[in-house]
């Protein structure tokens, strides 16, 4: 099966230690423990490895940095990301040892799927700090608590907790045969830049709604049987893709001329053509392109 990027990895999170702050205290300067830094969402790189940093040593913290999140146990490794967004991206780069820094999703197809998710889960719950830091409802400042799982407002007490936003992705399947999947070319892409229609779930739906909903809206399609087929991980900057299968009742487009532009209805021969002219299906990190693998194995005519 096509490997879902971002997603797995071997890290306990350890719930349990989070609600224990002296422990959790002495975790982050054990010998073993990991720091993973990030600059503004990038990764820190240091002759092409993403920069790890010892909790032993933590002097190289510029003072502006705030509270380290703990991640969880990765093996016996206590692991930490700590957010160095605060200061000038050299100062960033000089208290790490870093020479550059990088976007996760460039560096992707050069690590391990394990260090990949780590470092998308560090991402991700760095960048809902950075933006959490006042209370929605009173206003007042928020801090970090239970190791940076959740915040609590200063004044009216609330806890506020990571937000993930629901995306779906589906690969919608022509009615009859022979088999044909809906493909749309989205507004500004290139002429041949074909990708599996997508949208945000709104509040009050459920994800099977949103799927036929967004066909409706972007494809002008009537969609049924919406079937789940697999989930991912993309803290960039904070969602969640989830993936379907769905039947069309019609053929019929109609584009709404704003988000696509073109849609087009492929066959698995088309497909493979595809593949073997641009050398891949979808992007190589994302979800798209096990549905579409997933819809190609299971090839019934
Ligand atoms: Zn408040």
């Amino acid at each position: 099966m096509t490997a879902i990027w971002y997603a797995g990895g071997r890290l306990d999170r350890a719930v349990r230690l989070r609600r224990e702050p002296e422990r959790l205290h002495a975790a982050l300067t054990t010998p073993r423990t990991q720091i993973v830094p990030l600059w503004r969402d990038r990764c820190l790189v240091a002759a092409d490895t993403v920069v790890r940093l010892g909790g032993v040593d933590s002097a190289w913290l510029p003072a502006t940095v705030g509270d380290p999140v703990f991640l969880g146990i990765d093996g016996d490794r206590p692991l930490f990301a700590v957010d160095l967004s605060g200061v000038p991206e050299a100062e960033a780069l000089r208290a790490t040892g870093a020479e550059r820094t990088v976007d996760l999703r460039r560096l992707v197809q050069h690590l391990d799927p394990a260090e990949a998710a780590v470092l998308a889960y560090a991402r991700g719950l760095c960048y809902w700090h950075r933006h959490q830091r006042y209370c929605g409802t009173c206003g007042a400042r928020t801090r970090s608590v239970e190791g940076g799982a959740a915040r609590e407002c200063a004044g009216c007490r609330q806890q506020l907790f990571p937000r993930i936003n629901p995306a779906v992705i589906m690969l919608v399947e022509a009615p009859g045969t022979p088999a044909r999947c809906l493909l749309a070319r989205h507004a500004g892409a290139d002429d041949d830049a074909f990708a599996l229609l997508a949208g945000f779930v709104e509040v009050g739906e459920s994800l099977e709604d949103a799927v036929r909903r967004e066909a409706a809206e972007e494809a002008g399609i009537v969609v049924d049987q919406v079937r789940y087929v697999a989930s991912q991980p993309w803290p960039f900057p904070a969602g969640l893709m989830v993936g379907f299968v769905a039947r069309a009742r019609g053929e019929a487009t109609r584009v709404d001329g704003e988000e696509l532009v073109e849609t087009r209805w492929f066959s698995r021969a088309d497909l493979r053509a595809r593949r073997a002219a641009r050398g891949r299906l979808g992007r190589p990190d994302s979800i798209d392109r096990l549905l579409l693998q997933t819809w190609l194995d299971a090839e019934q005519d």
